[in-house]
């Protein structure tokens, strides 16, 4: 038999082959051309070697793999683009479809070569890792809490088009089945047996006896969808459990989606046409939907904002060259509040130590109880164990006493939003730190530079802003001040890839870059709801868009005092200059005459009845006064209002430098207010649309909604250059394939 780089084979006396894929060079296994070769190889060797009667595939990793190398695809989609504008349509098409169907046809080739094959999942196995562990004829997975097995592809805005959305569907009963794929679910190992996905969960020590043994059973080398009589769990789509199923599966899809994801779609239609056909069709059906979606602008922009993009930003692409990495042991958290007590949590949870003050030490134990409260959570789902509590509890030191801070590398101010507490602090602190520490601010709205003016080593000072709730929002807001240095800016962003968050790095402006932009976001649903727009339409539309909710809803949350505490700061910055808009009026009477302040006090744009679910607060609409007639209102003008002021202000922004990086644009608008992810973000939903048609739409919305909506300069320049802003302003090492 033939030797392999990814792969060793052993065979034993029984005659199984033992497939171990280890790949050199790497830490986890990936699908690379290579990769595939081999396995396609290590099939026609296997099958073709008389002395081999069956085969175990397993992995020589600590995880089976994680799928597709997922920039290799980017490349793909690259060269694609290229051979298309050479060759013409017909014939890059023919090549993409070729080459995007090849796993598809080995891992047929695989399921149907005669002989039994059994995948032995070590650990996390995903995309086309698991479609080849579906084609083989039997799975046994280890019994581990940190395994996974899934098609997450649909959240990169593809879908698994390697047979995974044939067998699934021949395996699993139908709703469970669709709902996997189409929300790109991890599983775990029980879960997966209960799907019958896998047929077995096996201690860590028996993966490989126990996958040799259902072969030594007398595994049948044939599946299911390939034996006379065969019956998908579901039924068929035509009979009367399918015309039940399928009506309400495509509602389902719509209400999810939205219709916004192509690759959601192309999941549902190749399920229910492939459900239709023998298996060889069923994959060419899948393969034909999968070449599509390759090519539709919203996997290409997904794949490089939440693969690519992320990928480099987590990687440190911002990280100042030539700063030692930093050693970091112990970060203080002043202001055990509603942040402090998160920023706390995630800090102990990154195994580091944490000394959280506060004004008094009942305050500091009160933060330091959220990471009770969080931790006891996840003992209770068996995410964790009491042992893991008792550390992460004992790592965090609550305190009221500044002394404690001596020692920190790293301390973060989570005080009131208050200048002046916030001087107090920083100058108290900077009495016991350390020459070399840092100090950082959370603040949400006080620029980094005015705030560094309180603190003697101004070039130590940065903002590290965090969102709500900090357990859960993966992205952090790094923030340069003005005398900001590279030292600081490289423990920040070491203290973030600790921590695993996703950074991005802005320099300082009037919330900065996400604040700024979601204000302009809430800030359009007030002007719609002005203009007499039906409230609940408002929120509607939004999601609708693509936005994850409505603005009155994210409103609500953040505060309704907050807006008109913002709208009072804006006049009195612009004095003379400032027009009174018809939503001012509104705001301010819901807050200073109503007290409708938001979710905080039980009332603002929603009611929230104790025990029961929000809605709409049905005297808005008295409130406002008019009334549009809903029949009459042009949707798709909402839609693109919403879309158009987030990615103008974030045009803005990079105009003003505040945003130096079109991938920190794009990353940071998905993850840190939701950003319609299918468009890759908001410099990738003008570059999708093409600047030109971006601008047109930008000056039709000003001419009929004001000067909000005028293009920046530079935008207009890159629309008459006919440019693009990943095509102008290229990140270092990114792939021109999405614009
Ligand atoms: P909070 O009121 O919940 O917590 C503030 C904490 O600071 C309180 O526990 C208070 O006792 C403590 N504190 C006040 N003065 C102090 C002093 N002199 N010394 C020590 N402790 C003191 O507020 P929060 O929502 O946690 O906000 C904290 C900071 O984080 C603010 O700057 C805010 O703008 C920013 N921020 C808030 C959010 C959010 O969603 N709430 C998001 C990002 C950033």
């Amino acid at each position: 038999m033939s030797t392999y780089d990814n792969f060793t084979i052993e065979i034993d006396g029984d005659g199984i082959a033992l497939v171990t894929w280890d790949m050199p060079d790497r830490s986890m296994n990936v699908f690379t051309q290579d990769v595939v070769d081999e396995v396609d190889r290590i099939v026609d060797d296997t099958t073709a070697n008389d002395a081999v009667k069956g085969v175990v595939v397993t992995s020589g990793k600590k995880t089976f793999s994680g799928g597709a190398d997922l920039k290799s695809l980017e490349t793909l989609l690259g060269t694609f683009k290229k051979m298309r504008s050479e060759l013409g349509e017909e014939a890059a098409m023919s090549q993409l479809f070729d080459g995007s169907r090849r796993m598809s046809q080995i891992w047929r080739k695989l399921e149907t070569c005669g002989k039994p094959w059994v995948s032995a999942i070590n650990g996390t196995c995903m995309g086309g890792a698991f479609e080849l562990s579906l084609a083989c004829h039997g799975r046994v997975i280890v019994d581990d809490d940190k395994a996974r097995v899934g098609l997450p592809e649909v959240k990169v805005g593809l879908f698994p088009g390697a047979g995974g959305t044939q067998r699934v569907m021949r395996m699993t009963e139908p709703q469970g089945g669709l709902m996997m794929l189409m929300q790109g679910q991890h599983l775990k190992p029980a879960k997966a047996k209960s799907m019958k996905l896998v047929d077995q969960v096996v201690p860590a020590a028996e993966l490989i006896p126990a996958a040799k043994k259902m072969i030594l059973d007398g595994l049948k080398p044939v599946q299911p969808w390939d034996q006379k009589g065969f019956k998908a769990p579901g039924g068929r789509i035509h009979s009367p459990a399918g015309y039940q199923f399928w009506p309400a599966a495509t509602a389902l899809y719509r209400k999810m989606t939205y219709d916004n994801y192509p690759a959601a779609r192309a999941i549902l239609k190749s399920v229910h046409d492939g459900l239709q056909l023998p298996m060889d069709l069923a994959l060419q059906v899948e393969s034909r939907q999968f070449a599509h979606i390759l090519q539709t602008p919203e996997a290409a922009a997904m794949i490089r904002s939440l693969f690519v993009n992320m990928q480099d930003l987590n990687k440190g692409a911002r990280r100042p060259a030539g700063v030692p990495e930093s050693n970091l042991r112990k970060v203080g958290i002043l202001g055990a509040g509603f942040m402090g007590a998160g920023v706390a949590y995630v800090t102990a949870m990154a195994g580091l130590e944490v000394v959280l003050l506060d004004r008094d030490i009942e305050a500091a134990e009160k933060g330091k109880a959220h990471s009770d409260i969080l931790i006891s959570g996840r003992i209770k789902k068996g995410r964790a164990t009491e042992a893991q509590k008792e550390d992460l509890l004992n790592r965090i030191k609550p305190t009221a006493d500044y002394a404690d801070l001596a020692g920190c590398d790293l301390v973060i101010e989570a005080v009131f939003e208050d200048r002046d507490i916030k001087a107090t602090v920083t100058r108290a602190t900077e009495a016991v730190l350390g020459e070399d520490a840092i100090y950082a601010s959370n603040t949400s709205t006080l620029p980094i530079t005015s705030l560094a003016e309180a603190s003697a080593r101004p070039d130590k000072f940065i903002g590290i802003h965090f969102f709500s709730p900090v357990d859960k929002m993966m992205l952090v807001e790094i923030i340069m001040g003005g005398k900001t240095q590279d030292k600081a800016l490289a423990v920040a962003l070491d203290y973030v890839r600790a921590i695993r968050k996703t950074p991005i790095v802005v320099n300082d402006s009037r919330g900065f870059y996400t604040s700024r932009v979601v204000g302009t976001y809430i800030n359009e649903g007030h002007a719609m709801l002005a203009e007499g727009v039906p409230a609940a339409m408002i929120e509607n539309v939004a999601k609708m868009a693509g936005m994850p909710v409505g603005p009155l809803s994210l409103n609500d949350e953040v505060a309704v005092d907050l807006s008109w505490k913002i709208i009072q700061a804006t006049a009195k910055d612009m004095g003379d200059a400032y027009v009174q808009r018809p939503q001012d009026k509104l705001i301010q009477t819901m807050v200073e005459d109503l007290g409708r302040l938001g979710r905080k006090n039980g009332k603002g744009f929603y009611d929230y009845p104790e025990g029961g679910k929000k809605h709409i607060w049905p005297g808005l609409a008295d409130l406002v006064g008019v009334e549009q007639d809903a029949d009459e209102i042009d949707i798709e003008e909402l839609k693109h209002r919403f879309l158009a002021i987030q990615a103008l202000e974030t045009a803005r922004c990079f105009e003003e430098a505040v945003l130096t990086d079109v991938r920190e644009g794009d990353v940071g608008s998905i993850l840190g207010f939701g950003f319609a992810p299918y468009s890759g973000g908001t410099l990738s939903y003008i570059d999708g649309m093409g600047t030109a048609k971006f601008v047109a739409l930008c000056e039709d919305l000003a001419a009929k909604y004001g000067d909000r909506f005028k293009p920046n300069r530079q935008l207009v320049e890159l629309a008459q250059a006919g440019e693009t802003y990943y095509g102008k302003f290229p990140p270092e090492g990114a792939v021109e394939a999405a614009a």
